[in-house]
């Protein structure tokens, strides 16, 4: 049997709920409980795969290939957990679950409406969570601000959990906002005080609140909250502003949080072991920065390339390294003004991409890392990107290019398989998920990964042409990653070059801060290797 923890956000958005939710689920698992999260978003696309990464920043892909939420890749990298399917919910998704099965004639005549089919869907996703999973404890986020008008049928379905359930068995956590009034440094708990009321009024009464504010919260505003919130003193602790969100699960240790879930869960945990104390102590010691060039057309939103920016920071600390990432427009990259945008870099970075715009400048970029030896790691669209640089500039085979940018090219050397041409819908050639790899003997990744076998997540249309294999072999490429199954290119290596890596998978989302992903740290290595080598 599963118990619930159900994670709910006041005042503002944007409050950091999703580390909040994913820094309990490290906490309880450091207390030896095995735990499963997911998160309820209330907009109305099915699933974030469709939606522009400028509005929603970056799309993380599950192991069994769901579109989801970048909070999920906050939960895995915290929990070490892979998810699924399951744990990425939208209203979009649920609605159109509930119209198909009218549709089908499910209901048996009934009407349908927001209670019962609505919720009871919304009941089901948490309740299959739990028996699929089999974990200990079930961490479910509700995105959004309560009182917004799309998050009430999550609401009153986590509601209805509570009813379902011993009181023992669900925990609701509220995170809220207590700001200060600029000019006077005061903090308020106004806006705390209605949020709980407003979660009262349906039907929810908070067992633990999260304080989220820039100051330090005294005693005095605890009491206060207690008070007007109707929650024990020892029940409300804050999220503190940190440098490092690995900083959190042991801020909120260190105020109690996971004995205080425990207790009301009424549950025994082991004690807490506290090996990400030990992780931060190494990050505060990384004295050393390296530059690396991230260069990618959504740089204008971080977000966009969020688990690839923190594997990169993951990565570097493990080696001894801060990281700073140069944010390059490649629209703004071409080979003149790569000279002067690429001269100070450590590394290159082209993470991935659709479409035709901003191409050229990856191109580019990934020449000028050729040309001068600088470490280059392709991801998905920059594996793509190398092999059309290789392609042009070290085979001659001018205008080579991708059909996703050049329809008519001469040399395709990126396009889609034929398999994918008589399929209608756009939509659904997508490769997503896992796939194997098999790796070849006496390469860079065979000894990085210490195995012949992997399996990676994909989330992309195109694939490299085998056409033009041989001709890229003979040129250097070492296509030292391939799908056993459909015999396309996973990983390629080039030759002579210190490290030239791209692989057509998305690695980023494998990578964990204690567990560092092979490709990002043979990366790191390989810049640390070269920086030491012209310090000497
Ligand atoms: N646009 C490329 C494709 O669809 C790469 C996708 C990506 O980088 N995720 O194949």
């Amino acid at each position: 049997m599963s118990k619930f923890i159900f994670i709910t956000g006041g005042v503002v958005s944007g409050i950091g709920k999703g580390i909040v939710g994913a820094s309990v689920g490290r906490l309880l698992k450091d207390r030896g409980f095995s735990v499963f999260m997911q998160k309820f978003d209330p907009y109305i696309n099915v699933d974030p795969g469709t939606m522009s990464p400028y509005q929603h920043g970056e799309v993380f892909v599950t192991k069994d290939g769901a579109e989801t939420d970048l909070d999920l890749g906050h939960y895995e990298r915290f929990i070490d957990e892979e998810l699924t399917q399951r744990s990425n919910v939208t209203t979009g998704r649920i609605y159109s679950e509930v119209i198909q099965k009218e549709r089908r004639g499910d209901y048996n005549g009934s009407t349908v409406q927001v209670i019962p089919h609505i919720t009871d869907r919304i009941k089901g996703y948490v309740y299959k969570a739990a028996e699929e999973s089999k974990a200990d404890i079930i961490i479910t986020e509700i995105g959004g601000t309560v009182g917004d008008i799309e998050s009430l049928p999550f609401i009153e379905a986590i509601r209805q959990i509570h009813a379902e359930n011993k009181k023992e068995d669900v925990l609701f956590i509220h995170i809220t906002l207590v700001p200060t009034i600029p000019g006077s440094d005061e903090l308020k708990t106004k806006p705390t005080q209605h949020s709980f009321k407003q979660l009262m009024s349906q039907g929810i009464k908070t067992n633990i609140i999260v304080v989220r504010s820039s100051e330090k919260i005294s005693d005095e505003i605890k009491n206060k909250i207690s008070l007007f919130c109707d929650v024990p003193k020892s029940a409300i602790v804050q999220s503190e502003n940190v440098d490092f969100i690995y900083e959190v699960p042991v801020r909120l240790h260190k105020q109690g949080l996971d004995d205080y879930i425990l207790h009301k869960l009424n549950l025994k945990g082991d004690k807490n072991n506290n090996h990400w104390e030990e992780m931060l102590q190494s990050i505060k010691n990384a004295k050393d920065t390296i530059e690396i060039g991230l260069v990618g057309k959504y740089v204008q939103l971080h977000d966009a390339y969020l688990s690839v920016s923190q594997a990169l920071i993951d990565a570097s600390y493990k080696n001894g390294y801060k990281v700073n990432i140069h944010w390059i427009n490649s629209e703004e990259v071409d080979e003149e003004s790569s000279k002067k945008l690429f001269k100070d870099l450590d590394g290159i970075i082209v993470p991935g991409g659709f479409g035709r715009r901003g191409v050229e400048g990856m191109i580019s970029a990934s020449k000028y890392a050729r040309e001068n030896n600088i470490p280059y790691f392709g991801i998905c669209f920059g594996m793509q990107i190398a092999i059309i640089d290789i392609a042009r500039n070290v085979c001659g085979l001018v205008g080579a290019d991708s059909t996703e940018k050049d329809e008519h090219t001469k040399y395709p050397v990126i396009s889609l398989m034929e398999s994918q041409f008589d399929i209608e819908n756009i939509g659904g050639t997508l490769r997503l998920g896992n796939y194997d790899c098999k790796l070849l003997e006496n390469t860079k990744v065979r000894k990085l990964y210490g195995k012949d076998l992997i399996q990676e997540r994909h989330r992309h249309r195109y694939e490299f042409n085998n056409k033009f294999k041989e001709q890229l072999e003979k040129q250097g490429v070492v296509f030292s990653g391939i799908n056993p199954e459909l015999n396309l290119a996973e990983i390629i290596e080039y030759n002579g070059a210190d490290y030239f890596v791209a692989c057509q998978f998305h690695p980023e989302f494998k990578s964990r801060p204690n567990k560092v992903h092979p490709l990002f740290d043979g990366f790191i290595k390989a810049i640390i290797k070269r920086k030491e080598k012209i310090n000497k």
